[in-house]
């Protein structure tokens, strides 16, 4: 008689996160049997050669010292004074440093918080569509995400009443991504004061996640909700995984704001969930006051002429050069996030899609529909590549849909 397998945690049967998923094994496969592929499911500045900025190389280079000890949980004292001083700077009321807690990634903050927060059955409502770690890390930590919608038609704005509408007795946080990931929205400030009523009126903890908060386009506005909230208990996400293009470097950061009292044993449990963990990566975290005292690198970048700007035109003008493609031009962050339509659309399969982009085109796309969305007919690029890779891309989309609406 076999031994049985190990059984593993069952509530992640209810988890996805398809970025890394089994496109993803499959393109490795194919990788690995000499193709090469163009691979635009992960926003992972390094992969297509973005340098995270010599002064930052140079912070952490100078500060090692070889003993370079674990430091204290939420994070080293000159970081965190630079964050809570960056913070001050754009409006976060009553911001210090030991309101800010560092850790290895917006991602293992995204789940500590959870972690501090929720009971189990407490509900979190979240975008849909989400950046999936945000679900997934509400069920592993036995909460339930409910997701209130941003539809395309709408700009993928979310709209208040529907949100408030979806509070219910065991709501106990609201989730905003802004600029967003998967589609790029940047909300207005009307839209925030609406959500911070919201939240104040329901007595929500905001949860907003500002990784992509210097990364915006034309004429919008990143508007930093902290600011807005007020009294009203605020965790603000960033890091310099996205705006100072070192992912790797794994340092992010989450700061609290709103009324103290009210958030005191929120910060106490972040604070010991920290400790569990002892500290976040040393180094990166030399690099933090540089990047926040330092010049804007990202602006130049998101401007005309700069890469991303130009690399985003490439998306817009393939799409609406397209017969099957529509999209809501991204106003920030680094996607964009196509809807397929017309006779291409019908019988549409995302995942399908993507497998016949990869297998056929060599291209890795992420489904629509591993962002928790309702619908199958999205799919996400980054617009991290240069431009004219992303136009000989949107050429092998177009031939696909082509082929597709002949069928
Ligand atoms: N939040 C959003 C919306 C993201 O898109 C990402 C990464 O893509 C993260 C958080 C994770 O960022 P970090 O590299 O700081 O863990």
């Amino acid at each position: 008689m076999s031994t049985p397998p190990l059984k593993t945690r069952e509530r992640l049967s209810e988890v996805r996160y398809e970025i890394r998923g089994e496109l993803a094994r499959r393109a490795r496969e194919l990788e690995a049997q000499g193709r090469t592929l163009v691979k635009l499911n992960i926003g992972n500045p390094g992969a297509f050669g973005f340098r995270a900025p010599e002064h930052l190389q140079r912070a952490i280079a100078d500060h090692i010292h070889g003993t370079d000890p674990y430091t204290h949980q939420q994070g080293l004292p000159e970081a965190r004074e630079a964050i809570a001083a960056h913070h001050a700077r754009r409006g976060t009321p009553d911001a210090s440093p030991d309101r800010v807690f560092v850790g290895n990634g917006v991602s293992e903050l995204i789940d500590i918080s959870l972690r501090a927060l929720l009971n189990p059955g407490d509900e979190v409502l979240v975008p849909s569509p989400d950046y999936p770690l945000w679900s997934a890390a509400t069920i592993l930590n036995d909460g339930r995400p409910v997701f209130y919608r941003c539809h395309a038609g709408n700009g993928f704005l979310p709209d208040p009443d529907e949100i408030e509408a979806l509070v219910s007795q065991r709501t106990r946080a609201l989730v905003l991504i802004n600029p967003n990931n998967p589609t790029g929205a940047a909300y207005p400030r009307a839209l925030l004061e609406r959500v911070v009523a919201i939240a104040a009126k329901h007595n929500l903890l905001l949860l907003c996640d500002e990784i992509y908060d210097g990364i915006v386009y034309d004429d919008a506005v990143f508007e930093p909700l902290a600011p807005l909230a007020g009294d009203v208990p605020c965790v603000s996400f960033g890091g310099l995984s996205k705006v100072h293009r070192a992912c790797g470097w794994r340092v992010g950061w989450a700061v609290v704001s709103g009324d103290r009292a009210r958030s005191a044993d929120f910060r106490h449990a972040m604070d010991l969930l920290g400790a569990l963990r002892l500290c976040a990566n040393v180094p990166g975290q030399f690099a933090i006051e540089a990047a926040l005292d330092g010049v804007d690198t990202i602006t130049p970048l998101c401007q005309p002429g700069g890469r991303l700007y130009e690399a985003r035109r490439a998306v817009i003008e393939a799409c609406a050069a397209s017969a099957h493609l529509s999209l809501n031009a991204p106003a920030g962050a680094l996607y964009a996030f196509p809807g397929v339509v017309g006779d291409a659309a019908k019988g549409f399969d995302d995942h399908g899609f993507a497998l016949e982009m990869l297998e056929t085109e060599d291209v890795l796309l992420v489904p629509g529909n591993s962002f928790n969305v309702p619908y199958r007919n999205h799919f996400r690029v980054t617009l991290l590549p240069q431009p004219e890779q992303l136009r000989d891309v949107f050429a092998r989309i177009d031939r696909v849909l082509s082929r597709r609406a002949q069928a």
